[in-house]
């Protein structure tokens, strides 16, 4: 069976004509779902008793379930079970009048960071294009119950986006289309430990999209043992084609740098990344790390975190550290998912 939301609008306009259906029931179809918050083919009266149950038997819809909301602050976490079984988790962030959807692309993670949870279980399998775009969707249809709406996306969740590069390039697609969420391309951020041949592919894809790199170190021998996965790419290959990615979008690029103690907080870490950052469109931003049970990785003072960042900002490379805790959960995937957890996550490698 196909996925409704795993398809385009002009995808599914084809498929209805194909079905012998006309093309103005694809537009009521994507009506109901992206602005009337439908849920089922059933509450559609504007379409025929026929074609409702043709749908049905034909198209899955919804693929996610969910299955709870935990509130805190400036946070919800939405927890989701996939249609085997497994569970993935999607976070809303609210600051000011801004609504940012944290979105996971995969169950599990191939990156297998030292810091984060979904890493250490490794990957279990990518999200289709429908089980993206369906957190954004649901979350939308929530907000839209109280006068809100989705306005940014961040590919910050569980899973390396461009390990699922297809699923994740089609759904920017989907939700930017004024047939349905309409999200801007310039309010959506992928997040990346760094796969040059994928950024490249990016860069050629004519979108606007922002990129962001889970640097969090200054060197490649210090970087594959944060990020595991790190060794496959060199860390100057990484950087060239993140300044194509700058050049040929015209987007900043952001290097997120988790501050951990005793790891990669060194005033000498802080020399060597202005020094590999100097002359590049970017901007740094630190994130102090908040401990986790059961790994053996301590925040920093605050102190260092200034120090640091001082360095940074005397060599000329633009610098942002943030306290909160919703924007530091937007700001690092595997601390979105522990951050917001006060109970073990889901398929987060707990
Ligand atoms: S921090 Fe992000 S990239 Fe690293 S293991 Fe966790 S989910 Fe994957």
């Amino acid at each position: 069976m196909d996925e409704l939301c795993g398809f385009t609008f002009e995808e599914f306009a084809l498929w209805m004509e194909r079905a012998g259906e006309k093309r103005f029931r694809a537009a009521q179809v994507f009506d109901w779902i992206y602005r009337k918050g439908a849920t089922s083919f059933e509450g559609m009266d504007n379409l025929g008793k026929g074609l409702r149950e043709r749908l049905q038997a034909s198209l899955r819809f919804p693929l996610i379930k969910l299955v709870s909301i935990q509130d805190s602050k400036d946070t919800s976490k939405f927890l989701w079970e996939l249609s085997d079984g497994k569970l993935v988790e999607s976070v809303l962030i609210r600051s000011f009048d801004r609504r940012t959807v944290c979105l996971s692309s995969q169950v599990g993670c191939p990156a297998r960071c030292a810091f984060c949870a979904s890493g250490r279980q490794g990957l279990m399998r990518s999200l289709s294009t429908a089980e993206i775009v369906e957190q954004a969707l649901h979350i939308d249809r929530y907000l839209k119950e109280k006068g809100e709406r989705v306005c940014h996306l961040v590919y910050m969740g569980m899973g390396e986006p461009l390990e699922n590069y297809d699923a994740v390039l089609k759904s920017i697609k989907i939700l930017n289309d004024e047939k349905t969420l309409h999200i801007s391309q310039r309010r959506m951020t992928v997040s990346t430990v760094g796969i040059s041949p994928m950024i490249r592919r990016l860069a050629g894809e004519d979108l606007s999209v922002n990129l962001v790199l889970s640097l969090h170190a200054p060197n490649q021998h210090l970087r594959k043992k944060i990020i595991p996965f790190a060794r496959k790419y060199p860390l100057d290959e990484i950087l060239t084609s993140m300044d194509e990615y700058a050049t040929e979008t015209g987007r900043d690029i952001t290097y997120e740098y988790i501050l951990i103690a005793k790891i990669n907080d060194a005033e000498e870490h802080a020399v060597e990344l202005a020094a590999l950052l100097k002359d590049r469109q970017c901007t740094v931003n630190l994130i102090p790390y908040n401990p986790v049970e059961g790994l053996r990785l301590e925040r920093p003072e605050k102190n260092a975190v200034s120090i640091f960042r001082d360095i940074l900002q005397a060599k000329g490379i633009r610098t942002t550290w943030r306290y909160t805790k919703g924007d530091d959960i937007a700001a690092a995937c595997g601390q979105l998912a522990l951050q917001t957890a006060e109970t073990p996550l889901i398929g987060v490698g707990t």
